[in-house]
């Protein structure tokens, strides 16, 4: 029996997990693939207040080891089921566990443009990941889907390394930070393709060219040998849903600013939380309060 089990080992999953050990509570964090969350893919954190130029792996581990120094048990466990009652049972892939309370921070899953080969060319070409995959493009012609600050982020990673980026965009207005925008503006190398889309991927065995087709209806082909999907995030599609309450696009709704959920004794921290700003920052806060919470009710 634990005190809280915490789905998820990203800012929110890790933050709530510190807070919840630091009471003396018996905490399990699951996670499906590796902790950190999406930060972990981040080259620099630059907007977290006294965090500066900092890699996201290295951020990531240092929340990590501050959860599991504290006394929070971390277990790599895709959690599939949640059972209500008291207590509340939590089934994964591998084992069956009984809680008194649950944080449900299970993040976010990268879209997919939807486009026939995206998953074959998952490797050989086809990225979610810039940081990841990045250097296997050094010198050679890139693009990158996408308007938020992940695509611009994205690009302005891949002008150091590849020959050319081009970035393609559905509007003429960008998502992300001006700033990033004129830095990008500067680059030579980088050549904005703006009220399109990308609507064929080129290429068998790997990722030889897209078709762009703009807004007005044309289409070009561009010799590419990677592309870069940064089109954002939707909740992973999880039976533990099931029996909570989200909007009409899968994101959790907490019914009040203590993050409850319609569930007793679950809360709700992090991306998966319908909410207006998705950043490192709303997801530490996120965690800190649903565990003062989960704390506070089971200390009652
Ligand atoms: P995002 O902000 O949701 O942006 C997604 C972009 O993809 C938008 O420009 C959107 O276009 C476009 N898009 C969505 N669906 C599409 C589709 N089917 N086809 C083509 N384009 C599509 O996602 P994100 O950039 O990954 O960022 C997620 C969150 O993390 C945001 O809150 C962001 O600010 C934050 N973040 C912050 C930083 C930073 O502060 N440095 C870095 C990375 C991420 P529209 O604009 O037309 O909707």
């Amino acid at each position: 029996m634990y005190d809280i089990i915490i789905i998820g080992a990203g800012t929110a999953g890790l933050t709530a997990a510190i807070y919840a050990s630091r009471s003396g509570k018996k905490v399990l964090v699951l996670e499906t693939l590796a902790a950190g969350g999406q930060i972990v893919n981040t080259n620099k954190i630059d907007n977290y207040p006294g965090l500066f130029h900092v890699s996201g792996y290295d951020y990531s581990m240092k929340l990590l080891h501050q959860a599991e120094d504290l006394g929070a048990e971390i277990k790599y466990e895709k959690a599939v089921d949640l059972i209500e009652g008291n207590p509340l049972k939590i089934k994964t892939l591998k084992n069956k566990y009984n809680t008194k309370a649950c944080i449900l921070a299970l993040g976010v899953v990268n879209r997919k443009l939807n486009l026939d080969g995206e998953e074959r060319l998952i490797g050989k070409g086809i990225s979610y990941c810039a940081t990841c995959d990045g250097a296997l493009f050094r010198d050679k012609e890139v693009a990158v889907n996408g308007g938020g600050n992940t695509a611009l982020d994205d690009a302005l990673y891949l002008s150091d390394l590849a020959s050319k980026v081009y970035l393609i965009h559905r509007r003429s207005e960008f998502r992300g930070n001006i700033e990033t925008v004129n830095k990008l503006k500067n680059k030579k190398n980088v050549e904005f393709i703006l009220d399109s889309n990308v609507t064929k991927l080129i290429g068998e065995e790997k990722l030889e060219g897209i078709e762009v087709t703009n807004n007005d209806g044309s289409k070009k082909e561009i010799p590419v040998s990677a592309l870069f999907v940064a089109i954002g995030q939707i909740p992973e599609n999880n039976n533990i849903l099931d029996i909570i309450d989200t909007d009409e696009r899968g994101y959790i709704i907490a019914k009040d600013d203590a993050l409850h959920t319609n569930i007793e004794h679950v809360y709700v921290a992090g991306d998966i939380r319908e909410k207006g700003l998705r950043q490192l920052v709303t997801a530490a806060s996120d965690g800190a309060i649903a565990a003062t919470t989960a704390i506070r009710e089971l200390n009652k």
